[in-house]
C-alpha cells in the first residue's frame, strides 16, 4: 500500500471540498483531495449547472433547437467547469486521489488523535494517507421515503434526468420544492405533460406563503398540472406507462417517466465512520459551531455536515471558506445564518434573503410589495411579472427580509444580502442610485415608496 503524509485531507470534491482544499493550499498546507466520482460534486455534475443550463437554453426554443444539441451545450459546460476544478487543483499543488475514502479501524484510536488515518481506494491502488486534519465533505444523495424505496426502480432522481436522451412524452414530478419545480419548467418547456404532485397544500412551502401563491399561477401559466394533497402510496408499471397512486383519488396519475424529487439526504455511508466511530445526528455528521465531529480534527462541511442549515451549494462553499480560517488561522469568520440567500430559477426568477414570513421579526416589520410590471427594462424585455417586496424593522428601519421575484432575481437579491449584513435601512436603499434600465430599479422605488409614501412610476 502507498503512503502519504498531509496536513489537511479533504474528502468530496464538491462546492465544499474543493474550495476547502484549495483555500487550505493557499493558507500554505500540504492538501490532498479524495473524489470518488467526478470533480464538482453534486452541483456541477446533477445539480446546479445542469439544471440553469437546461433552464437558460430552454427560455427561448425556437424550432431549430433540438433537445440534442441543448443536451451537449449542458454536458460540455459541466466539462468545461470540471476542467477548471482540476486546473485549480493542479495550480495550488494539491494532490487529488480519484477513489473512495475510508476509515479504517487500524490507526485511528492514536490516544493522543493527533493524526487521522484515511484509505483511498479505487480498483488499482490503495493509499494510506495519514492526516493532521481532515475535512469530511461528502454531500448528499437524492432522498426516497422509506414506504416508496421498493419502487426505486421506477423512479428517476436527479442524478440520472441530465443523461435522458430525449425529453420524455409525459413526466410525473413527486415533490414540488423548488428543484421539482424547476425540473418541471425544462419538460414543459420541451413540450413533455408534465405533472406534478405535492404532498403539503403548497409548492415551495418553504419560502413562504407569498411565494407559493404567486408560483402556483405561474406554473399554471406552463399548463403544468400542480396537484397539492397528495401523497404517493405506490408506483406501478403498466405496459409503457408508470402510474403513481395517491392517497386522495383511486385512479392513477400516468406517465412515461416519474421523477422524484422529494428532497435529499446527507451521504456519509460506506465511509468507515463506525470505525472512528463519529457521532451522527439525523443521518448527518454531528458538528460543533466550529464544523468539529467528535474527533476535534475532523471536520464535516457541506450537505453532509449538521451545520448545514440549508443543503444549498453556497452555504457549502461558504463554510468551507470558514473551516480553513478554523484550521489555518484559529479564527472563525463571522457566520449570517439569516442571511442566507435562497432562489428558485423559474421565469420569473423567486429570491429571498433574511427571515422567514412566519417568523415574529419579520410579522412585526413594515413592509411594500411593489409590482417590476411598468418598470422600463421589465417592458423593453417583456419580463413584466413579479414584484419586490421589502420588509423592515420598526424602529431600526433594517431590513429583515426581502423577495425578489423578476427576471434575473438571482443576481439581483444580493443588494438586500449585502444591505442585512451591513445593516442598512431602507432609507438608504433609497437613496442608492440604480443603474438605467435595470429590473433592479424597482428595489429603489420600492423603498422609496417605502420612506416617503410615493412612488414615481407606480
Ligand atoms: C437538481 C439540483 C439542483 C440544484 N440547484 C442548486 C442551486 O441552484 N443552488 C444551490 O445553491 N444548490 C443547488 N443544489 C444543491 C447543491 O447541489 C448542493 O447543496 C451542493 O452540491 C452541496 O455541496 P457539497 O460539497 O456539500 O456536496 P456534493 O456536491 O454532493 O459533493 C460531495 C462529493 O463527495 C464525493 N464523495 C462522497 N463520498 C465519498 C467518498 N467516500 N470518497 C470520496 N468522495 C466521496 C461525491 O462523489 C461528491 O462528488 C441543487 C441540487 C440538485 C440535485
Amino acid at each position: 500500500m502507498d503512503e502519504a503524509y498531509v496536513d489537511i485531507l479533504v474528502i468530496g470534491a464538491g462546492p465544499a471540498g474543493y474550495p476547502a482544499a484549495i483555500k487550505g493550499a493557499q493558507s500554505g498546507k500540504k492538501v490532498a483531495i479524495i473524489e470518488k466520482k467526478d470533480l464538482g460534486g453534486t452541483c456541477l455534475n446533477v445539480g446546479c449547472i445542469p439544471s440553469k443550463s437546461l433552464l437558460y437554453h430552454t427560455e427561448h426554443l425556437s424550432t431549430t433547437s433540438s433537445f440534442q444539441d441543448i443536451s451537449k451545450k449542458k454536458s460540455d459546460a459541466i466539462v468545461t467547469l470540471r476542467k477548471g476544478i482540476n486546473y485549480l487543483l493542479k495550480k495550488n499543488k494539491i494532490t487529488l486521489y480519484e477513489a473512495e475514502a475510508y476509515f479504517p479501524l487500524e490507526g485511528n484510536h492514536n490516544p493522543d488523535r493527533n493524526t487521522v488515518i484515511v484509505h483511498a481506494k479505487n480498483e488499482t491502488t490503495n493509499t494510506k494517507i495519514t492526516a493532521k486534519n481532515v475535512i469530511i465533505a461528502t454531500g448528499s444523495t437524492p432522498a426516497i421515503h422509506p414506504s416508496l424505496m421498493k419502487y426505486k426502480e421506477l423512479m428517476l432522481t436527479t442524478d440520472y434526468i441530465f443523461s435522458l436522451e430525449k425529453p420524455p412524452k409525459s413526466i410525473i414530478i413527486i415533490g414540488g420544492g423548488y428543484i421539482g419545480l424547476e425540473m418541471a419548467t425544462v419538460f414543459a418547456r420541451f413540450g413533455s405533460k408534465v405533472t406534478i404532485i405535492e404532498a403539503l397544500d403548497a409548492p415551495v412551502k418553504e419560502l413562504g406563503p407569498t411565494i407559493s401563491t404567486f408560483m402556483q399561477e405561474e406554473i399554471k401559466k406552463l399548463k403544468i398540472d400542480l396537484r397539492l394533497n397528495c401523497k404517493v402510496e405506490r408506483v406501478e408499471k403498466k405496459n409503457n406507462e408508470k402510474n403513481v397512486f395517491v392517497s386522495t383519488q383511486e385512479k392513477p396519475f400516468s406517465a412515461e417517466e416519474i421523477l422524484i424529487c422529494t428532497g435529499r439526504t446527507p451521504h456519509a455511508d460506506n465511509l468507515g465512520l463506525e470505525n472512528l466511530p463519529l457521532i451522527m445526528k439525523n443521518e448527518f455528521i454531528q458538528v460543533n459551531e466550529q464544523f468539529q465531529t467528535n474527533f476535534p480534527n475532523i471536520y464535516a462541511i457541506g450537505d453532509v455536515s449538521s451545520k448545514s442549515r440549508a443543503m444549498l451549494a453556497h452555504v457549502a462553499s461558504d463554510q468551507a471558506e470558514a473551516v480553513i480560517d478554523i484550521i489555518c488561522h484559529n479564527t472563525t469568520h463571522q457566520r449570517y445564518e439569516h442571511h442566507i440567500p435562497a432562489v428558485v430559477y423559474t421565469l420569473p426568477e423567486v429570491a429571498v434573503v433574511g427571515y422567514g414570513e412566519e417568523n415574529q421579526i419579520v410579522k412585526k416589520a413594515q413592509n411594500i410589495k411593489i409590482p417590476v410590471a411598468s418598470n422600463g427594462k421589465a417592458v423593453a424585455t417583456e419580463n413584466t411579472s413579479g414584484f419586490v417586496q421589502i420588509f423592515w424593522d420598526k424602529d431600526t428601519h433594517e431590513i429583515v427580509r426581502a423577495v425578489i421575484v423578476a427576471k434575473g432575481a438571482g443576481d439581483m437579491i444580493s443588494t438586500f444580502t449585502l444591505a442585512m449584513i451591513a445593516e442598512l435601512t431602507i432609507e438608504e436603499i433609497a437613496r442608492t442610485i440604480f443603474p438605467h434600465p435595470t429590473i433592479s430599479e424597482v428595489i429603489k422605488e420600492a423603498a422609496s415608496v417605502a420612506t416617503n409614501g410615493k412612488a414615481i412610476h407606480v
